[in-house]
């Protein structure tokens, strides 16, 4: 065993020395100790095992701190991350869904740097309630008698149960007990909220008959679901809000519309195809209708529940509410959105979500020829990139089957051995970057589809850091 060769500097003489100083400037005494303990440890365990070059006790401290400053700087970097959302995917739940307006953005910024009248009446002076900051606007804009808010969909839904059928039953056809990525399932939420569920009719088909045979003593709702993720095609038969709305009058029975996605614009107006409204669900004769604030509304993760006054009254009073409620953060953001929608002309130059949905084709393809060349430049002799059609989803459960023309790039590898692991290398490397690029692999080639892409100067610019790609793709035989 060979001695350390290196003498090891102390603790103090790191962080006394000039390289020192900086790191405990930057980052502070207490974590920059930390990490130069840390970075000591392992110089010490290297020098056990293996004989170091020779250094100076001086240059070895300076050494020890730049590490320290290295990991620093690592843990430092946020966690979340920006990403460029590549996918064709606009509202991408893994991605965080919705990009919120800059209105909401400066409400939010705003409602973060100082108090704001959150629970207060400024008028009497006395306390007020959170949502009166919006249920104003939101009754003015859906047409509903009144409305609460929290923190998603899910806690929407979970509140109107608990609310209205705890230990009793909700009547759901079969058809629409979904799922929803994994964690958000209909009859787990039912059973959470204390409510048992009455599936009638089958998944293909449920008539009236199945929900007035389903109704006894012991029934306390309907519940309808938006089938958000799939659709039933062929035999089926479904029935509709209005349908039900005459049978829950009939027999007293709150009839409650889970729309998912919830638009309070007529996407047909903006050349997409229509989906059910939440005005539109009121009007059918749903008692209460909930829907999300981050899918097609375009605002911050928020839950709403809309419609007859004495039932979100109810809502608003169970204890639960105070466990699920907005914060004032998301509040502001959301007011801001909500008021984007009082002029609906201008509403796709100002809500990002409806901007990249009625994205001219010609607009995409015209960048797709702009950042063609310096792509194609990136990506060397390794892979070929071609201009490609692509189709966009709304995504986030609003017409799941619906697709959008788009355009994008297509980046296959020239050579095809190993072409899989080829492409797993580039999609990993556009991950790396300063700015991670996300698009998906799709029949040999990596595909991006520019329709979100807003930020192309930092795209193009970024592209010179990918070297990386060009030594993991050839190091594959
Ligand atoms: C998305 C969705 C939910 C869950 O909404 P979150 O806002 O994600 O909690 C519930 N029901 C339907 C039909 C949905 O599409």
């Amino acid at each position: 065993m060979t001695k350390a060769s290196v003498p090891i500097p102390s603790v103090d003489e790191v962080l006394r020395g000039e390289a020192g100083k900086v790191v405990v400037a930057r980052f502070g005494h207490a974590a920059t100790l930390g990490a130069v303990r840390a970075a000591l440890d392992d110089l010490r365990a290297l020098s056990r095992h293996s004989a170091l070059p020779h250094a100076s006790r001086e240059d070895t401290a300076a050494t020890i701190a730049a590490r320290a400053a290295e990991v620093l700087e690592a843990e430092d970097a946020p966690r979340l991350r920006r990403v460029l959302n590549l996918t064709g995917t606009v509202l991408h739940t893994n991605l965080g869904r919705a990009v919120l307006a800059e209105e909401a953005v400066t409400a939010a910024a705003a409602a973060m740097r100082a108090p704001a009248a959150l629970e207060f009446d400024l008028e009497s002076g006395s306390r007020g309630e959170r949502d009166d900051i919006v249920r104003g606007l939101i009754c003015e804009l859906t047409g509903a008698e009144d409305a609460v808010l929290v923190n998603n969909n899910a806690s929407a839904i979970l509140l109107v149960l608990n609310t209205l059928a705890l230990a009793k039953e909700s009547i759901v056809s079969r058809g629409e007990l979904i799922e929803i990525g994994g964690s958000f399932r209909m009859p787990d939420i039912m059973a959470r909220a204390g409510t048992r569920l009455r599936e009638i009719g089958t998944t293909n088909r449920t008539h009236l008959r199945d929900y007035t045979d389903a109704i006894g003593p012991e029934t306390a709702m309907l519940l309808k679901v938006h089938t958000s993720n799939y659709l039933v095609q062929g035999f089926t038969k479904e029935v509709g809000t209005n349908e039900l709305a005459v049978l829950a009058r009939e027999k007293n029975l709150p009839l409650v519309d889970d729309l998912g996605s919830g638009t309070l614009i007529d996407l047909a107006k903006y050349g997409l195809r229509r989906e059910r409204t939440v005005q539109d669900a009121l009007k059918d004769g749903a008692d209460l209708v909930t829907f999300s604030g981050d899918k097609l509304l375009g605002g911050p993760q928020a839950g709403f529940i809309v419609g007859r006054r004495d039932l979100v009254r109810a809502c608003a009073k169970n204890p639960i509410k105070r466990a699920v409620r907005l914060d004032k953060i998301r509040l502001a953001a959301l007011e801001a959105t909500l008021k984007l929608y009082r002029d609906p002309d201008r509403l796709p130059d100002r809500l990002p979500t409806l901007g990249y949905l009625t994205r001219p084709l010609d607009d995409i393809r015209a960048q797709a020829e702009r950042v063609e060349g310096p792509l194609a430049r990136t990506m060397g002799d390794l892979f070929d990139v071609a201009i490609c059609d692509c189709t966009s989803q709304i995504g986030s459960g609003a017409l799941p089957l619906e697709t959008i023309p788009s355009a994008g790039l297509a980046m296959t590898p020239r050579a095809k051995k190993q072409s899989g692991r080829q492409l797993e290398a580039l999609a990993g490397a556009f991950r790396r970057l300063p700015v991670p690029v996300i698009g998906h692999i799709e029949k040999g080639a990596l595909v991006f589809d520019l329709r979100c892409l807003d930020a192309e100067t930092l795209f193009v610019e970024q592209l010179e850091k990918l070297t990386i790609v060009r030594s993991e793709a050839e190091a594959e035989p």
